[in-house]
């Protein structure tokens, strides 16, 4: 039995099918366009880091094809090691058969008399700031390390525990370097290694992440072996945020379903508190006095809100009312947007639907859009645009003495966008400051509907506007409107990996934007309406 790094963050139950022989042919989903195009962009964002750092060492730099069979790999890797190579990317180190784990490292680096392991991964991992300990990517090295004056780290549980990981292969193999549990990440930015010290008290419980990594790794091999021998399972399925975009779960949803888990409703620890005092089933919550004291402390809601929501659940209602009387901010001159993003690269298309009093300006959709492929400079030109015509309706309306509301669905993503893009693109024509972003997103004007849509309801099949906005009789366009499909579409639209720009699918990507800032509109013309009253208000159930 020999695990990989993966398994101490993930689902335990995904640990346990992964090694039943009896799931062997249970139900699984092929995976999904977004997940392989972000496994196709982290192996593009690994070449290319590979590729700078080549450029800088080339004399102690050696390479261990991917392409070869795990054992020639290894074998090519403790060659490497063993003459003392400064820098090996692409190893794959010896399993442990003692420890139960095998793996390797983007790169290992040589360090006092043994080595260190240094990952590169895809996502940010520092912010602005000072105090991580960084050192060049032109001496992604322990030695050069310094105290940066300009980045904060980022912590990732995730990225200590696979350094964590390596360095317990390193050390079965006799190679680790001297010292403290020491491993190095290069993120996103691609512009320093990131040094965790793995032996500081940095966990909850004052543990450090070797602790936590080996209670964590022992755990799951535990799980695996229990699954692999027909032992008694030690990890049974139970709805948690992982789920979303797990491949087991055409197993796992319906036995959760089929079994009326309490997980369906509730989440994380709340379950767990749950499950431990005998409240096992939606039913069994749905009994409950929602104007008693809960069997066990739940934090995640009101123990009233949950019994709520079980019954909800129970009789297959999206939504119920929390309170008798919805409200929702409503101005004389309302504005709805939404933003379309191409993962980390770029705000391509911000959406505009302008509603309410004559300002001067003309009513209806407007789309401001960048068609080169992000990252580009002209996502600049095209945020700007957007700002400045934000801009005059806030005038136009201040000058006529008027209210104005601007509405989003959830706006984390819009905000993080037009702050990153009035940092990215600072100083460029029309693009505001940081703090005249900020003053606007804090404003009373901006109305965060996706809040206001967790303040007023109880949501027994999650939040999302595709789930909630039908209920308040919107329905798109495009029968295959989601998130996940404006990325392929995204793709073929400005015409990624070298084909020609799709025209058709721009359009597509144009209606489905004037959709979802419709469909805010209906929702929220919905929620101040009579009609919201036919959804059944919790204390009826
Ligand atoms: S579907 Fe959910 S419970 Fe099942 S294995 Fe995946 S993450 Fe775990």
């Amino acid at each position: 039995m020999l695990l990989d790094a993966a398994v101490v963050s993930r689902c335990r139950r995904r640990v346990h099918l992964e090694h039943d022989p009896a799931a062997a042919d249970a139900p699984r989903a092929a995976l999904d366009a977004t997940t392989q195009r972000r496994i196709a962009d982290a192996a593009a964002h690994r070449r290319s880091v590979a590729d700078q750092l080549a450029e800088h060492h080339t004399a102690d730099w050696a390479e261990v094809s991917p392409d070869l069979p795990a054992e020639q790999r290894c074998a090519a890797t403790l060659a490497l090691l063993s003459k003392g190579t400064p820098f090996v990317w692409g190893g794959l180190l010896p399993a442990d058969p003692l420890g139960g784990r095998r793996g390797g490292a983007e790169l290992l680096v040589r360090h006092r008399g043994g080595y260190l392991p240094v990952i590169v991964v895809r996502h940010k991992v520092t912010d602005p700031g000072a105090g991580a300990r960084t050192s060049p990517l032109t001496q992604p090295v322990l030695a050069a390390a310094r105290t940066d004056p300009e980045r904060k780290l980022r912590p990732h549980s995730r990225d200590q525990m696979r350094l964590a990981h390596t360095l317990r292969l390193l050390q079965a193999a006799g190679l680790v370097a001297r010292g403290r549990a020491t491993g190095g990440v290069i993120g996103l930015e691609a512009d320093v290694v990131v040094w965790y010290n793995l032996d500081a008290p940095t966990w909850s419980g004052g543990h450090s992440a070797m602790v936590e990594y080996d209670a964590r790794f022992a755990d799951r091999l535990a799980v695996a072996r229990a699954a692999a021998t027909g032992g008694q399972p030690l990890a049974l399925p139970s709805r948690v945020t992982e789920c979303r975009s797990c491949p087991w779960w055409p197993t796992c949803g319906p036995a959760l379903r089929a079994s009326r888990d309490v997980s369906m409703v509730l989440r994380g620890e709340d379950t767990v508190a749950l499950r431990g005092a005998g409240v096992t089933t939606v039913d069994a919550l749905a009994a409950l006095d929602p104007a008693g004291n809960p069997p066990a402390p739940i934090t995640g809601m009101s123990f009233r809100d949950a019994v709520w929501l079980a019954r909800a659940w129970q009789r297959d209602l999206t939504l119920v009312r929390r309170h008798r009387r919805i409200g929702v901010p409503r101005a004389d001159v309302e504005v709805d947007v939404d933003m379309e993003s191409f993962d980390e690269a770029g705000a391509y298309l911000w959406g505009c639907l302008l509603s309410g009093s004559d300002i001067g300006m003309p009513c209806g959709y407007r789309a401001f859009a960048t068609w080169e492929p992000v990252p580009t400079p002209d996502e600049a030109r095209s945020f700007a645009a957007f700002w400045s015509w934000l801009t005059d309706v806030r005038s136009r309306t201040a000058e006529r003495g008027l209210s104005l509301a601007a509405y989003c669905y959830n706006e984390q993503a819009e905000n993080r966008w037009m702050l990153s893009s009035a940092e990215r693109f600072a100083g460029a024509p029309g693009i505001p400051t940081t703090a005249a972003v900020q003053e606007f997103i804090s404003s009373e004007t901006w109305v965060d509907l996706y809040a206001l849509v967790g303040t007023e309801f109880l949501c027994a099949h999650g939040k999302g506007l595709k789930t909630i906005a039908p209920v308040a009789g919107f329905s798109w366009h495009d029968p295959e409107a989601s998130g996940e499909n404006s990325m392929r579409w995204y793709s073929d639209a400005v015409g990624l990996g070298g084909g020609e720009p799709d025209l058709a699918q721009r359009a597509r990507l144009l209606t489905y934007n004037a959709d979802d800032v419709r469909a805010t509109h209906a929702l929220r013309l919905w929620m101040s309406s009579d009609r919201v009253n036919e959804v059944p208000y919790g204390g009826d159930l």
